[in-house]
């Protein structure tokens, strides 16, 4: 039997839908027949996560990650995903508050660029994880990856495209016309790949987007997931 993935989900869910297709998906690839994965979602409301963060208030939505990662060890996940990048910041204190293992998301995906041999990356996520340390900080320290972030200007475009339009599903060529000008930019300044580095990029852009290969987070993690379940299996 394989192990049963914990996902944290929510945040928001229209890229949740995504990590419930690509890892059932995955699963029957892997597995074949009508076999899919044994998983439990713990979803949030993200009006409340999103007030939160633009609050700052750090201290109230790790109180929230914990307890829903405390959610999913109680319903019985063996390991659990928190599936998005920017609720990652406080990845330690709730992989601290259960005895299951989190598997983080910039793991998979900074292995995977690796592996392909990139060594300068561009980062395209939320200004929470494009400019605090917690995640380039994880893909320099632990994987040795030389990030470059857009200028002041373009992260506010990417920020507020994610969160006026993306998180509700609104998906416009006006916003991935401008999202390929940014990218376009980063490969200018020397990156080699892009990190989708917020799991709803995924829904906006596309590989003709971009000169340089796109290392997608959401499909990375989901992809991991699979791996990691089967690999544990009883
Ligand atoms: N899903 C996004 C991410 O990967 C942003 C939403 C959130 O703040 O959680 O960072």
């Amino acid at each position: 039997m394989t192990q049963t993935i914990g996902l944290i989900g929510g945040m928001s869910w229209e890229s949740s839908a995504h990590y419930y297709r690509i890892i059932n998906q995955a699963m029957r690839e892997r597995l074949g027949g009508v076999h899919s994965a044994r998983s439990l979602m713990f979803s949030v409301d993200f009006g409340e996560i999103e007030r939160l963060q633009h609050d700052g208030d750090w201290e109230g939505l790790t109180a929230r990650m914990i307890d829903a990662a405390q959610r999913l060890e109680r319903g019985g996940a063996d390991f659990f995903l928190i599936c998005t990048n920017t609720m990652h910041r406080m990845a330690g204190e709730v992989a601290a508050s259960v005895s299951i293992p989190l598997l983080h998301i910039a793991d998979p995906t900074a292995a995977a660029v690796a592996a392909a041999g990139y060594g300068r990356v561009g980062l395209l996520g939320t200004a929470f994880t494009m400019e605090q340390a917690f995640y380039t900080g994880r893909l320099r320290d632990a994987f040795g990856l030389d990030v470059l972030v857009p200028e002041a200007a373009d992260r506010a475009v990417v920020h507020d495209i994610i969160y006026r339009e993306l998180v509700v599903g609104d998906v416009r060529a006006t916003s991935r016309a401008a999202y390929a000008e940014i990218i376009a930019r980063l490969v200018a300044r020397g990156a080699e790949a892009i990190i989708l580095g917020c799991t709803e990029i995924m829904l906006l852009v596309q590989p003709a987007d971009s000169a340089v290969p796109l290392f997608d987070t959401t499909t990375l993690h989901a992809l991991a997931a699979v791996e990691r379940a089967v690999a544990g299996q009883g």
